[in-house]
């Protein structure tokens, strides 16, 4: 990766920020299991962890699928402090913070944790090493997009910087297979699939990158 000729674009949960051993403690704190790896074989990970609890947890209150997945909302996907809680994964952290070219965060985070959002990646060196990244001269943080759907984000960006190549790094196999479509007409793009239990998907022929490498190839782009 050439910092002059390629944007990064980086998804938050899951690449940059460790969300997931929160939802883990969480899980203990409330039901006192831990998350066996074998519930992580699908990205949706509400239902796979119930039905995984439900197992485990035998005489112990669990409440529906449905209420599951409400508290999991409330207390995790909705809640301010679990993302202020989390930590960044280190390696791959350290690489975006030394990246001297442009760098978006796109995420599907929900808009109430957007101010959570920008305290964290301040706290985490983004606004001092790369002002650029969240911060832009009309004060709105332009360079932080909170979208559901990023594939039209990412036309956007493609459309901006002519010439250069689009890397978007995400973790969850099914925005990775609309980018892959999305390569038809936006032919600059190249998404990078996050390898993980739940990677693999029907009719994805991608194959998952692990987090430090993709940290290596940003390392090595830079000192080139
Ligand atoms: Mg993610």
């Amino acid at each position: 990766m050439n910092p002059d000729k390629t944007v990064i674009v980086s998804d938050l949960d899951g690449v940059l920020v460790d969300t997931y051993i929160e939802l883990q403690w969480f899980v203990w704190d409330k039901y006192g299991e831990w998350i066996p790896a074998a519930a992580l074989d699908r990205y949706v990970l509400c239902e796979p962890i119930h039905e995984h609890l439900e197992n485990a947890i035998a005489g112990r209150r669990l409440p529906s699928l449905k209420e599951f997945t409400a508290e999991i909302g409330k207390a995790c996907w909705d809640n301010p402090d679990y993302y202020r809680r989390a930590r960044p994964n280190p390696a791959y952290w350290q690489a975006l913070r030394n990246w001297p070219g442009d760098l978006y965060f796109l995420t599907a985070r929900p808009k109430c944790v957007k101010a959570a959002t920008i305290e964290w990646l301040t706290r985490y060196g983004f606004t001092d090493r790369l002002p650029r990244s969240v911060r832009h001269d009309d004060k709105e943080y332009v360079h932080l997009y909170f979208a559901k759907n990023k594939r039209a984000v990412l036309e956007v960006l493609h459309n901006r910087h002519s010439g250069c190549e689009i890397v978007m790094i995400d973790d969850r196999p099914e925005t990775i297979k609309d980018l892959v479509d999305l390569r038809k007409t936006c032919k600059r793009l190249r998404p990078i699939l996050v390898e993980y239990p739940w990677s693999r998907i029907e009719g994805l022929d991608v194959e998952p990158v692990s987090l430090d490498r993709i940290a290596d190839s940003i390392n090595k782009g830079r000192k080139k």
